[in-house]
């Protein structure tokens, strides 16, 4: 079998990481603060632990994942002399500044430090689709590379701890908003007898194609000219039709009345003819 790897932390996405690494052969110690937890990835092979503390002992990397930040401190801090030279792979969800923090008090310890940012759901772990997002540590991202892709797609972003939490937060606020963005066409059409259901089956195929704009809007972001010939003007994406159909429907302006400002302020300014990927300047650099 593959070498030795701690769990701490057997929550739904926990329990999730800890039992591909049980399949695919590491010899796994998992913890969790209740009891109970372990029971199925022991019963699966995996060794249970009565503490956090004696399920560091057992050596090979550490995996967190716990609830918060609060909760990694908690658990961690008691554990520091145990940890010092030990490699600590944490997939809690942070905040950028509060990966940043765990990363400095790893290191005030002796403590090699990768944060992690899964973008899957539980069931999605050590299948197609699933990725993690890491950051800190080049050596422990090298170093346990293959463990690491037993979970899904693994990539780096840089030595600063907090850029794959903040490049996990980025990809989900663009989530968001399409999602809101696709609820507030369903809206619209409801009250005209067109099911949530029937739209999805349109708006599904519409958004996906629509990605395919994202890298022409890079190009002019990038480049920083937005006057490049070809694009659709702020001033030709006027959102008026679709906000007025929207009032003659009853629903909420919300979700297009933000990108009509968003719009707006760059026509304020004067800049009306030039591309709509200018509403990047809008959000970068707010007045
Ligand atoms: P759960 O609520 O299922 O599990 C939370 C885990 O944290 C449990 O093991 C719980 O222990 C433990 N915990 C909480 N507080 C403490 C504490 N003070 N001391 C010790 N242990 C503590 O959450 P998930 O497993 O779903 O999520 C875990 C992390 O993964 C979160 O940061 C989440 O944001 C992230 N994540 C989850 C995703 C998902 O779809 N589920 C997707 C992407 C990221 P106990 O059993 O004792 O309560």
């Amino acid at each position: 079998g593959e070498g030795p790897v701690t769990v701490l932390g057997l929550g739904a996405m926990g329990g999730a990481l800890a039992g591909a690494l049980v399949d695919a052969g590491y010899a796994t110690t998992v913890w969790n603060r209740s009891p109970g937890k372990a029971d199925g990835l022991v019963a699966r092979g995996a060794h249970g632990a009565a503490t956090a503390e004696e399920a560091v002992r057992s050596g090979g990397p550490v995996v967190v994942c716990l609830l918060d930040h609060a909760s990694v401190h908690e658990v961690l801090d008691p554990l520091a002399g145990d940890l010092a030279g030990r490699p600590v792979v944490n997939v809690t969800t942070t905040s950028p500044a509060q990966s940043r923090e765990l990363a400095a008090w790893a290191a005030a310890h002796g403590v090699a430090y990768l944060d992690g940012g899964v973008m899957a759901v539980p069931a999605m772990i050590g299948h197609p689709g699933a990725s993690v997002l890491y950051s800190g540590s080049p050596a422990v991202f090298e170093e346990h590379r293959a463990l690491l892709e037993r979970w899904g797609d693994a990539s780096w972003f840089g030595e600063d701890a907090g850029l794959a939490s903040l490049y996990d937060l980025a990809l989900l606020a663009g989530m968001y908003v399409m999602f809101a963005g696709f609820l507030h066409g369903a809206a619209m059409v409801a009250p005209a007898g067109v099911t949530a259901a029937e739209f999805a089956r349109r708006a599904a195929p519409w958004l996906t194609a629509m990605t395919a704009g994202f890298a022409g809007f890079a190009e002019v972001v990038d480049g920083g000219d937005y006057t490049v010939p070809g694009q659709q003007s702020l001033e030709f994406s006027d959102l008026g039709d679709i906000l007025a159909a929207g009032a003659e429907q009853g629903v909420a302006d919300d979700a297009v009345a933000m990108v009509q400002r968003l719009i707006g302020r760059q026509i304020d300014a004067g800049h009306g003819k030039e591309g709509f990927a200018r509403i990047f300047e809008s959000i970068r650099n707010p007045a």
